[in-house]
């Protein structure tokens, strides 16, 4: 039974097949172990020499079983290091993953910051009838916009219709303000919403300019509503997005579907003002002037609510917009617009995947 027992364990040729010889030579019904189990019915005399005969053959059993365990073992683990070897050198063979676009987080980011207070994100066409895009804002028939050198026209006078049955031209959207009043016609007061969205002007495509890019625009119509409530919201968006003890600054401009209107600026997140008249700290992202510009804005135009049905005796609203191009530039120190529409990946990874 020991040398049959031990042919086995020796022509075991893998682990498999000496689980196999285990089970059947040294399991509990394996033959040495129903040995062991019959000494106990031998006469006493026979008893001594049988057990250690019987011991001594299961014991060399047992050692060759784990001698040739530890010798399968380690021929196996010679195996995988062979077969499963990865040559770390080779080329890399994968499609690099893409990433989210800077413009995209950035936008959704002002978005957060508006939703977070009760705006609605409100979307329209890109294409956009002269009407929504022009008359309705109060720019003049012969504003200086409505040309082709700034503006893209898809069709001429006679493309589509305006709102009270006339006729109107088709453009690609200058800026996201016919959002606005598709949103004021679509809508009752109170109307708070936010639009962002790709724009349109015929500008060549250099350092700080792009013919396509983005905007954010801001809505609110309600009863009551002054400057100080534009201010205290531009002042609020200014910290979620740059951090606490950021405002804002107004100066007067003059835009057609605002009235009064104003630049704004933001306080230059990096120096905070200390450049200012600080020959020792320059500051390159403000160019020491204290102030960022950021976008234009102002309370509607009584006339742009006339025309979106809207009565100005009873309501009021403020509205700004600005460049979320520009508003990356001086965030990320990107200082080459082209980087932001040529959709290399190697510019969009190092944003992260912000969402
Ligand atoms: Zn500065």
């Amino acid at each position: 039974m020991r040398d049959e027992a031990l042919a086995a364990v020796a022509a075991a040729g893998d682990l498999e097949a000496l689980r196999e010889v285990k089970v059947a030579h040294s399991g509990d019904r394996s033959p040495l172990a129903l040995a062991n189990r019959e000494i106990g019915a031998l006469p006493p005399h026979a008893k001594a020499d049988a057990g250690k005969r019987v011991g001594q053959a299961r014991g060399a059993v047992n050692k060759a079983l784990a001698a040739r365990q530890t010798e399968l073992e380690a021929e196996r683990d010679a195996r995988v290091l062979v077969e499963e070897a990865v040559d770390v050198t080779l080329p890399y063979d994968r499609i690099p993953a893409g990433a989210r676009h800077p413009i995209t987080t950035l936008s959704e980011r002002i978005e957060d910051v508006f939703v977070a207070m009760g705006y609605e994100v409100a979307e329209g066409p890109e294409v956009e009838a002269e009407w929504f895009n022009f008359d309705a804002l109060n720019f003049p028939p012969d504003h200086p916009a409505r040309e082709m050198q700034d503006t893209f026209f898809v069709q001429g006078a006679k493309g589509a219709k305006g709102q009270e049955g006339g006729e109107s031209g088709v453009v690609l959207r200058t800026h996201t303000s016919p959002v606005q009043i598709r949103s004021m016609l679509d809508r009752k007061p109170p109307i708070y919403v936010i639009c962002p969205g790709r724009t349109f002007r015929t500008d060549e495509l250099d350092a700080t300019h792009t013919p396509v890019f983005h905007q954010v625009e801001l809505l609110a119509v309600d009863e009551g509503l002054t400057m100080a409530d534009l201010k205290g919201t531009l002042d609020h968006m200014v910290r979620a997005l740059f951090g606490e003890g950021m405002s804002t600054r107004l100066r007067p401009n003059f835009f057609p579907f605002t009235e009064p209107s104003a630049e704004m600026d933001m306080q230059c997140y990096v120096c905070r003002g200390a450049s200012v008249g600080n020959p020792d700290r320059p500051c390159r992202t403000c160019s020491s002037e204290g102030w960022i510009e950021l976008g234009g804005c102002g309370m509607v135009n009584p006339r742009v609510l006339i025309a979106c049905g809207i009565d100005p005796e009873k309501y009021s609203g403020f509205a700004f917009g600005f460049g979320i191009e520009r508003m990356l530039m001086f965030r990320h120190n990107v200082e080459d617009m082209r980087d932001m529409v040529e959709g290399d990946v190697r510019f969009t990874q190092p944003f992260g995947m912000e969402i």
